[in-house]
């Protein structure tokens, strides 16, 4: 009789960015501590791993960018295959999971862009930070050409994607010299007019989403004033006793009381006198205004021209709307008010959060159902879209430890394909371009040379063509 510990354990993770790929290194870990035999593929849409990782940090971020080295280390392992150019629901489905596999893990991640159901939120020039993020990173399904032609852009929303925006926004291109984005990115930037930047929080300060070290960097941009309105800077008790408790939001709003006794001691202490000042010396302004809500996007022939903003006084940790309205003259909107995942077929999914409903990263059939026999999920598509690159390698040891339990407890699927390889032959049959290690080798090798030649560490491929053409040339007859 065949046992499950006759042939290895095979898991398919869906997603190769952070989650994903700390996903795969738990197995590793297990099956090296259990001494158990493991095949874990590292399915991926695109030609290339790292998800987030690398199409969503920021391009002068290149600290964050450094974990690629770890998590290469990982996909690297023999025992982790990756299949990237495979898209899980229509180059292989659901059905053919119990066939293949012991158990999936679906770790997709949030990159569509939250809306904010305001009017006007779809005039031209009004964006999600997902689509200006993802064309700053390369991705090869974001838009090919960027329109940086506003002087003045809002950003609503006041956690660390508002800030990458907002820095974006304003860098030069020499600022972005050395960074890795593709060529036609680089091109784009090259034509930035964008001078102000006005930063929107619709609460105070005291509840920014900002990390303290993210918001600091603000202050480290050549050229850049930023610019606080001080009335923002004044709390009550609710937000006082809040600020005394919590150290992170302690130390930005300490960050933004800096820059507004800067800005007093220049001699402009108003806000809009201070904006004035830095433009008529040629410089570029990221302004912080907070107490604001955005009701309405404005504009004329279909393009914004502006912003309707509520004032909002506080109500506890929250705010509620006074009715005084205020317009400021923008030519760009772009909204980082949050990420959303994306359903996949057959996957259960609850829209109202925008994640796969689970218990600890076992998949349930809808919020508070039951557990769906060898379906588990990791990273933002299982918790939300919060948190640091880090904290997905707890969720995904979570996970993991639940998926090896079921697995001991003999509750997963009983694979009938034993050979590992049925999945690349399936692959095949249905005409799929798979992108594998040595594929994805030859992408990176390809990057590197490219940004070798102009003096960079890196210079990425912009489109799915040129990176399938990287990796066709080292893989030509692979299965
Ligand atoms: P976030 O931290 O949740 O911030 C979202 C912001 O949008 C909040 O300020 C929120 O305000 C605001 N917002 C939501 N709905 C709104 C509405 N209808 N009107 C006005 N404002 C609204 O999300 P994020 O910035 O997308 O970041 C996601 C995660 O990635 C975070 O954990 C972040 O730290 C992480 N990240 C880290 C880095 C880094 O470390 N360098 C870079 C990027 C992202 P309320 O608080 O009032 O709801």
């Amino acid at each position: 009789m065949t046992t499950p510990s006759d042939f290895p354990v095979r898991v398919a993770v869906v997603g190769s960015g952070p989650a994903g790929v700390y996903a795969c290194e738990s197995l590793l870990a297990w099956a090296d501590q259990h001494e158990r035999d493991i095949v874990v593929d590292c399915l991926d849409r695109l030609p290339v791993p790292y998800g987030l990782l690398r199409h969503g940090v920021a391009p002068d971020h290149p600290r964050i960018k450094g974990i690629a080295r770890t998590l290469e280390s990982i996909v690297t392992d023999p025992r982790i295959r990756f299949l990237g150019n495979v898209e899980f629901g229509r180059d292989l489905t659901l059905e053919d999971v119990p066939r293949l596999y012991h158990a999936v893990i679906f770790a997709t991640g949030a990159l569509a862009d939250r809306e904010l159901g305001i009017p006007g939120e779809h005039l031209e020039g009004s964006y999600g930070a997902a689509q200006f993020v993802t064309w700053y990173d390369g991705h090869p399904d974001a838009r090919r050409n960027w329109a940086l032609t506003a002087d003045r852009a809002a950003v609503v929303g006041v956690g660390n994607v508002a800030l990458d925006v907002a820095r974006m926004l304003v860098r030069t291109p020499e600022q972005l010299e050395a960074t890795d984005i593709p060529a036609h990115v680089r091109e784009g930037f090259g034509t930035s007019a964008t001078r102000v930047v006005s930063v929107i929080g619709r609460r105070g300060p005291a509840y920014a989403k900002f990390t303290p070290l993210e918001l600091r960097e603000m202050g480290k941009v050549e050229g850049l004033t930023i610019v606080v309105d001080t009335a923002d800077l004044e709390y009550d008790d609710e937000a006082r006793d809040h600020l005394e408790h919590d150290r992170r939001a302690g130390q930005v709003c300490d960050q933004l009381a800096k820059w507004a006794a800067a800005q007093a001691e220049t001699g402009h202490p108003s806000a809009d006198a201070a904006e004035a000042a830095a433009l008529s010396a040629g410089g570029r302004v990221v302004r912080f205004r907070f107490h604001r809500s955005p009701v309405e996007v404005l504009g004329t022939d279909g393009r914004v021209t502006g912003l309707r903003l509520e004032r909002t006084e506080p109500d506890g940790t929250r705010v509620r709307a006074t009715g005084v309205c205020e317009d400021i003259a923008v030519d760009a909107v772009y909204k980082a008010v949050g990420y959303r995942s994306d359903p996949l077929d057959g996957v259960p999914f609850d829209p109202a959060t925008s994640t796969i409903p689970n218990d600890g990263g076992r998949v349930l059939t809808g919020p508070g159902g039951e557990p769906v026999q060898g379906l588990f999920t990791a990273g933002w598509v299982k918790r939300g879209p919060t948190g640091v690159i880090g904290t997905n390698r707890h969720c995904a040891v979570d996970t993991v430890n639940l998926l090896v339990a079921d697995l001991e407890a003999g509750a997963l699927f009983a694979p009938t394909a034993t050979d590992p390889q049925a999945v690349r032959d399936l692959l095949a049959e249905r005409g799929v371009t798979v992108v594998d290690g040595p594929g994805w080798a030859a992408i990176d090798t390809s990057e590197r040379s490219l940004g070798e030649a102009s003096g960079r560490e890196r210079t990425k491929l912009g489109s799915r063509e040129e990176m399938l053409a990287a990796a066709l040339e080292s893989q030509p007859n692979r299965r």
